[in-house]
Parts: C-alpha cells; sequence; structure tokens
C-alpha cells in the first residue's frame, strides 16, 4: 500500500485525483501507476487502468487471474469494469477487504471517481 500511496502523492502534484494503484504478480511488483487523467488529458487514465495496461504489457496476456492490484481508493465503475475484464485475481483497497473480482458480484463502487 506505501508505493500504491506515493503513487497517488504524485498523481496530486500533477493535479489529479490523488489515486494510486499497484499490481502485483507471484508476490512481485510489475506495475504502479497514479491517475494521469489531468497530465495525459486522458479521460480514461485513472491508476487502476494504468496499472492493469502496464501488467498486462509486462506479462504479454490480458488475462491477469493471477495477479492482485492495491488500489489506494474504492475503484470507480470504469475501473471496477476493467478489473474484471482482465480477470484480475483479488483486489485490495483501503477500504475493502480481499475480494476475488470474479466471484464478487457486489463490487462496490463510488460515486466519486478514482
Ligand atoms: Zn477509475
Amino acid at each position: 500500500m506505501g508505493l500504491a500511496l506515493e503513487q497517488a502523492r504524485l498523481a496530486a502534484e500533477g493535479g489529479d485525483v490523488p489515486v494510486g494503484a499497484v499490481a502485483l504478480h507471484n508476490g512481485m511488483l510489475i506495475a504502479a501507476a497514479g491517475n494521469r487523467r489531468e497530465a495525459d488529458g486522458d479521460p480514461t487514465a485513472h491508476a487502476e487502468i494504468l496499472v492493469i495496461r502496464a501488467a498486462a504489457e509486462a506479462l504479454h496476456r490480458w488475462r491477469l487471474d493471477d495477479v492482485t492490484i492495491v488500489v489506494t481508493l474504492e475503484p470507480c465503475v470504469m475501473c471496477a469494469g476493467a478489473i474484471v475484464n482482465a480477470r484480475i485475481g483479488a483486489s485490495w483497497s483501503e477500504r475493502w477487504t480481499r475480494r476475488p473480482v470474479p466471484s464478487a458480484p457486489a463490487i462496490r463502487c463510488s460515486p466519486t471517481p478514482g
């Protein structure tokens, strides 16, 4: 969570909503990102989307069922959908308990974009 929080801090310095995320594979860090909507002028550049893209690139596959992501804030609807579509194995945030995403139909979504 510490690195995700650092990514959130960097996002805030760039004028973005302070959200950070990291991806772990076999306990090793494979991706880290913070929100970059303002920095990139990209409405989809949420930390979770960026970290999912980086993890898929690192592993050379889109199915990430053995990847865990850690996010500093509950994902928004777009990111929750991306987590499900990437088959992320598990997701953690300060406000979540561990929840395997594919079997978690009741993903709680924040009204505040993450
Ligand atoms: Zn989001």
